[in-house]
């Protein structure tokens, strides 16, 4: 029910303007309302939380269906609900879960995830955003760079140091829910990215914005944590959206290489063709397969970083191989934007580099396989799918 409600969301209503929106690297402006309106932005939140009360496997169903058309629609879960509205249900108190989740999940605000500096990307712990404690206030001071949704969301999740003196300085972190119409906010759009044109990405700037002590997500100095949660849910977003665009590439590539003919015959019938399309289908099943046992895992309540990490990994590489064959397939064709390959190769590039790079997941994957890497237990996870809370 839910895929067929996403699926004729996404084909009927984005689908026809799609392309359009990519030229003109705009948003459709009824893009977000639209997927409030449908219940998509809170699909795996309970609904005393204002959500749909369906489980994580719905979110990666959803994703999956939404990147078969456009990877900017897929964004939009990855922020909104991956990496922001997640984490409040993991880590927020009540009070903050009563002000700030629910009308992320109804739609009603829009929340975005300000962790990526000018300066500092993966080395998230090196960043020099600032929050200094001033009275019942943090004061806030820094720049995020590379923020999807930046200039269309209300809330953002922002993470900065609030101890420079600690020891360790992924312990001097932390991470607010900071309203953008806060004094001192100010906001931009990035143009002229290699893809994800129909989206929106921008910098958000911090200077001298306070922000009360009620607005601190977790403990001081959890920011760390908090953004890792944050990513293990993001991640699996991207790893099913990824599948999606998989998906996308081989029935565009199904269809042309049935069409197009040479010496004689459909270029389905020659053999490297057929290479190239078997490939799709095994990296379809197998990105698939990995983003459900997250999703399942994630239901249960078992930790999942891992895993996730290496379903992100693999169906985002798989991805990026899929729309260079799939514009292989296309011959001349699939270099021009008459057909929708090109837009899925472009699409495909920014995910190996979002949410953990290909070399930050081999790291990971490596370490866990070496022993020199293990995830201990966090103050907060996140809860376990449980269809009566859910759904109460
Ligand atoms: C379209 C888009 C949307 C985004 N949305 C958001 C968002 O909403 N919120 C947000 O906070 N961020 C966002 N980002 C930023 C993204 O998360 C970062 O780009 C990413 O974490 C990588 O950081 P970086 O670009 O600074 O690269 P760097 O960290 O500078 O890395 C550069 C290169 O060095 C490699 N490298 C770095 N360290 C190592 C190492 N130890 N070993 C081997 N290789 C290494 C990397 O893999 C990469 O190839 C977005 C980015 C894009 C492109």
């Amino acid at each position: 029910m839910v895929q067929k409600m996403v699926r004729e969301f996404a084909q009927k209503e984005v689908a026809p303007v799609i392309k359009e929106c990519d030229r003109q690297q705009q948003m459709a402006d009824f893009v977000l309302p639209r997927m409030g309106e449908l219940g998509i932005l809170g699909i795996c939140l309970p609904v005393k939380y204002g959500g749909q009360g369906m489980d994580y496997i719905s979110l990666g169903l959803v994703c999956e269906e939404l990147e078969v058309v456009d990877t900017s629609l897929r964004v939009v879960m990855s922020v909104h609900v991956g990496l922001n509205s997640l984490a409040l249900f993991q880590w927020a108190t009540e009070d903050q879960k009563q002000r700030f989740l629910i009308p992320q999940a109804q739609g009603k605000k829009i929340a975005s995830f300000g962790l990526t500096e000018p300066g500092v990307g993966s080395d998230v712990a090196a960043m020099v955003s600032t929050a200094r404690r001033k009275g019942d206030d943090y004061v806030l001071n820094g720049e995020k760079m590379w923020i999807s949704l930046a200039t269309k969301s209300h809330h953002c999740l922002w993470v900065g140091r609030t101890n420079p003196d600690a020891a360790d300085p992924h312990e001097g972190l932390s991470a607010f829910l900071v309203e953008l119409d806060r004094p001192g906010v100010t906001t931009g759009d990035i143009h002229g990215k290699l893809g994800v044109r129909a989206g929106s990405t921008g910098w958000i700037s911090f200077q001298d914005v306070h922000v009360p002590t009620a607005n601190r997500i977790g403990e001081e100095g959890e920011g760390f944590k908090i953004a890792m949660s944050c990513l293990d849910n993001g991640r699996f977003t991207v790893a099913s959206g990824a599948t999606g665009l998989i998906r996308a590439c081989l029935e565009a590539s199904v269809r042309y290489a049935k069409e197009r003919h040479a010496f004689g015959k459909e270029i389905a019938r020659t053999q490297l063709i057929q290479q190239k399309i078997a490939k799709m289908v095994q990296s379809y099943e197998m990105a698939r397969l990995l983003y459900l046992r997250a999703g399942w895992m994630k239901n249960e309540g078992k930790r999942n970083s891992r895993e996730t990490s290496l379903a992100k990994w693999f169906a985002t590489d798989a991805s990026f191989d899929a729309a260079s064959e799939a514009v292989q397939v296309h011959g001349a064709y699939g270099y021009s934007d008459e057909y929708d390959v090109e837009r899925y190769l472009r699409n495909s590039k920014g995910a190996v580099i979002y949410e953990g790079t290909s070399e930050i997941h081999q790291l990971m994957q490596a370490g866990y396989a070496l022993g020199y890497r293990e995830d201990v237990p966090l103050r907060c996870e996140l809860p376990a799918y449980d269809p009566a809370f859910w759904t109460a």
